[in-house]
This record gives structure tokens, C-alpha cells and sequence, in this order.
């Protein structure tokens, strides 16, 4: 996981001036507009944190099914995120590295 602090991604949309704008913060917190200094609270929030332990999880699921099947284990899980609408990223292929070495060293 992550840990520079930011769980949330927020996005806003200036009811004044109609900027748009995405930050990233700790909380789902108000912003002020960039343009007119209006404080807005965000029109939509990504929890990043739980974006996370989502792929963590396809990924896991994606492992255990290609070593218990014998099949290639970076298509599969690659495939398993694409399927959910995530791309796959050098995050992912550590996560996947780190979680087969993990359950190759579990397995008899
Ligand atoms: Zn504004």
C-alpha cells in the first residue's frame, strides 16, 4: 500500500466561475476555488485506499488460480484487474511479484 498520507482523491467544480479542479487529501474535505476563492465541497471522492486493497485482492485471487492451475500468472492477473476496469500498472506487477513469492514459499 501506498503510504504518502492521501487516502482520498477529490474532485470539485466551482458553482461561481465553473472551474474544475482534483485534489488529493487525507479526508473528503472542501477546497477553495483556485480561481474565485469560494469554498466548495467536492462534487465526487475516490477512495484510493480502498482502490487499492481491491486490486490486492483480484491480484491474490489471480495467483492462487494460476499456480493451483498451473497457468501464466502475470496474464491471468492482469486480465482479472482489465476485467474490473483497472489498467494494469508497475504497482500491480510488484504487488503480483511480491504475493507469488509469498505463496510459492507456502506451497509443499
Ligand atoms: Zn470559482
Amino acid at each position: 500500500m501506498k503510504d504518502d498520507g492521501y487516502r482520498f482523491v477529490n474532485h470539485y467544480h466551482c458553482p461561481r466561475c465553473y472551474t474544475r479542479w482534483s485534489s488529493s487529501d487525507s479526508c473528503t474535505c472542501n477546497d477553495r476555488c483556485p480561481t474565485c476563492n469560494v469554498e466548495i465541497e467536492p462534487h465526487e471522492s475516490e477512495d484510493i485506499y480502498y482502490d487499492e486493497l481491491a486490486r490486492q485482492d483480484l491480484i491474490e485471487q489471480a495467483v492462487r488460480a494460476a499456480l493451483t492451475f498451473g497457468l501464466p500468472i502475470r496474464s491471468r492477473a492482469k486480465e482479472m484487474l482489465e476485467d474490473y476496469g483497472y489498467s494494469w500498472t508497475s504497482e500491480d506487477e510488484r504487488y503480483m511479484l511480491e504475493f507469488t513469492e509469498k505463496e510459492e514459499a507456502n506451497r509443499p
